[in-house]
């Protein structure tokens, strides 16, 4: 067995190949924007969080989503949803979302993504909403002070699980772009850490992954030109099947034209400049 996985890894094709058929170790994903923009806006944020106009989700269009959703069984698909931005907690309906994610998704597991700075100043009302609604809170780690010690006593107290998602600062990276789409869409997407993994659920469409999702930020603060094609979405009212969705996420989608090869970085404050992300 240890062979063939070797001789895999020394061949791209079957290694790309084998990571198409077999199931990511932590599973897929379902992102949902709880905020476009942050309060701590990281330099080359994947999300665009801020190069993003402050705006918050549409309640009405998630419980229409969600509904729809549910309704085709994605519990069967997705392993989590995670509730991020931008910060989530920036969002005045964080409790609310919290509600009508897990009314039509009742088994699945539903993360909080939070850089943590709203934490400490949580009431109790957000604490025992997150124990009702079964939500694990997940703080990735910034080098920024946090009484982390504090937060996590918090979470306990209100049987609250509590976890680290990520060290932002040990595991930072960027994903340069370019709107001329230079690359191969099939090398992009078979190597990509984001293909499959992390679909996002925004105004009402399915994305592939954030790129596709947020780009219009980028865009809107660069004048650059990466397109939403019909095909780099789904409309979710269009959607009628989990095969619908298999087989959507299993083909590259014409965004992965669009992405660089990842570098590591460190981790900064955006200075908002086009080179963080072009
Ligand atoms: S905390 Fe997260 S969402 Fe906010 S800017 Fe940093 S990476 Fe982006
Ligand atoms: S557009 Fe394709 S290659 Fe780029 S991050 Fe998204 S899935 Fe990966």
């Amino acid at each position: 067995m240890g062979n063939i996985i070797e001789f895999a890894k020394k061949n791209r094709v079957i290694h790309d190949f084998c990571r198409v058929v077999r199931k990511p170790a932590f599973g897929y994903r379902l992102e949902i924007h709880l905020a476009d923009h942050c309060n701590l806006n990281c330099k080359s944020c994947a999300h665009f969080a801020p190069l993003a106009e402050p705006k918050f989700i549409d309640l009405n269009q998630l419980e229409q989503s969600l509904r729809h959703l549910s309704e085709i069984g994605v519990e069967r698909h997705y392993h989590a949803v995670h509730l991020q931005g931008g910060e989530p907690l920036l969002c005045p309906d964080v409790e609310e979302v919290c509600r009508i994610v897990r009314q039509y998704l009742p088994s699945i597991k539903i993360m909080l993504i939070t850089n943590g700075i709203l934490l400490p100043s949580q009431s109790e009302h957000f604490w025992k909403a997150m124990n009702r609604f079964k939500i694990e809170v997940c703080m990735t780690v910034y080098p920024i002070e946090l009484d982390l010690d504090t937060i996590r006593k918090r979470a306990e107290e209100y049987g609250v699980f509590f976890s680290i998602f990520a060290d932002g600062d040990v595991q930072w990276r960027r994903r340069p772009l370019s709107d001329k789409a230079p690359y191969s869409k099939y090398k992009n997407y078979f190597q990509c850490a984001m293909f499959q993994v992390c679909n996002q659920l925004y105004d009402g469409k399915l994305f592939m992954c954030p790129l596709s999702a947020y780009c219009g930020h980028l865009n809107k603060a660069f004048g650059t030109r990466f397109e939403q094609k019909k095909g780099d979405y789904i409309e979710v009212e269009d959607i009628k099947s989990l095969r619908q969705i298999k087989m959507w996420n299993a083909l590259p989608h014409e965004s992965c034209k669009y992405c660089a090869p990842t570098q590591k970085m460190s981790w900064d404050i955006s200075k908002r400049e086009k080179d963080e992300w072009i």
